[in-house]
């Protein structure tokens, strides 16, 4: 057995099979490459479901991370810490909100939504406390708690985890009309993800969110948007409620806050609405450790020095129009914004993806038929042509 085939043997062996990773062991990895234990190279274009936007072991962040280590780690909230304020005051500004509620996982600032929409509707708007209803779209993606799969329509997300939770409404994703029609005395809020990532890079009709912005203004609901995937540049703006110059009430944050080096989420809103929480009504341990702050803080300064949003627009619009060339008959259909990519086929997508790992280019497909480009953004054009070449041979070879 090779080192890599002994490692699958292991981790198969022992932990849960609630993944199915391709068979690819990544022991160390820098910007956009990945190695094996065996020395093979790949191009990462996952980026740990973007989670990676400033490339693997960044060396600024990484640098950040080791200066936050010979400090401190961990305080818990018990007492202050000489970064969280940093990192709120940060994270405001980039979001054009007055108050961060963090939190560590993206599912985590998914419930932390949940419950400040909850307590919104009670408090603020007067709805009586069990009746509140959060109205959802099909096929979205939010997490894998109990709560977050009650309001799933996938149904290998949900077997057998019930009773589920009550008091969501699902509606069809990309129809204003019907959330409007949806809507009813005790509905606090809406929640979208402004492109389905999971459910294979679904943009909605242009206009949409301008539209669900509108409607949750005119009846006094919560427009959340869940950026977790989205957030941070992917797409081309610094969140992609940005394309339609639409601010939510509330944007749920993960992923790429950590700078691929610490889990880190938020929720960022204004004190009208995050400030429903009292002491003892919500938190978390690891939540706003000085470690993710730190590391975190560093991420959203490179993204703005850098120029991120611009760097995902232009290399995504690059990329994009050399898939746009392919020649094959099985591709449907080629989507995208920014470095959130979607190539839709007619058939099961897992045999390209197998070659693909095979040639040396990392790359996963959600829902059986599409397979999901999403770089690092810090990817070069000279790093977009020769991973193109590998998935042109792939796909034409
Ligand atoms: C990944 C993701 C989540 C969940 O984040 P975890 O850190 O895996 O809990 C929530 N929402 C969206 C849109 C995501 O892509």
């Amino acid at each position: 057995m090779t080192k890599t085939q002994q490692i699958i043997e292991k981790t198969n062996r022992l932990g849960a099979h609630n993944y199915h990773p391709k068979e690819v062991v990544i022991e160390r990895a820098s910007g956009v490459m990945a190695y094996d234990p065996d020395g093979k190279e790949y191009f990462d274009m996952l980026s740990a479901y973007s989670a990676l936007n400033f490339g693997h072991c960044h060396p600024e962040i990484v640098q950040a991370a080791a200066d936050q280590l010979g400090k401190v780690t961990l305080t818990s909230r018990a007492f202050h810490n000489a970064v969280l304020g940093d990192f709120y005051e940060k994270l405001c500004a980039l979001t054009g909100k007055s108050m961060i509620l963090p939190m560590n996982t993206g599912a985590e600032a998914v419930e932390t939504a949940l419950k400040t929409a909850r307590r919104w509707g009670v408090d603020v708007k007067g709805v009586e406390d069990g009746k509140q209803e959060i109205i959802v779209c099909e096929n979205n993606f939010h997490g894998r708690t109990i709560a977050i799969i009650s309001m799933s329509t996938d149904p290998v997300a949900r077997r057998a985890y019930g009773p589920y939770v009550s008091g969501f409404k699902v509606v069809k994703y990309g129809d204003a009309a019907a959330l409007e029609d949806a809507i009813t005395e005790n509905t606090v809020a809406f929640l979208a993800e402004p492109i389905q990532g999971e459910a294979g890079v679904i943009i909605p009709p242009a206009g949409y969110l301008k539209k669900v912005r509108e409607i949750c203004t005119k009846r006094g609901i919560l427009f959340i948007a869940d950026e977790v995937q989205t957030g941070f540049a992917r797409t081309g703006k610094m969140f992609a409620c940005g394309h339609e110059g639409v601010e939510p009430d509330i944007y749920v944050l993960g992923k790429a806050l950590g700078g691929g080096v610490c889990a880190i989420s938020a929720v960022a809103a204004d004190s009208s609405i995050l400030g429903v929480f009292e002491p003892g009504s919500h938190g978390s341990t690891f939540g706003g450790n000085p470690l993710a702050c730190s590391v975190s803080i560093k991420a959203m300064e490179i993204l703005e020095r850098d120029g991120y949003p611009a760097m995902a627009a232009e290399k995504g619009e690059y990329f994009i129009s050399k898939l746009r060339g392919l020649k094959n008959p099985a591709i449907v259909d080629i989507r995208g914004r920014g470095l959130l990519i979607g190539v839709e086929l007619s058939c099961d997508a897992a045999p390209y993806v197998k070659k693909m790992i095979e040639a040396g280019v990392l790359a996963k497909e959600t829902h059986e038929c599409v397979i999901r480009f999403a770089p690092p953004i810090v990817i070069s054009h000279e790093q977009i042509d020769k991973a193109f070449e590998k998935i042109a041979a792939v796909f034409e070879g």
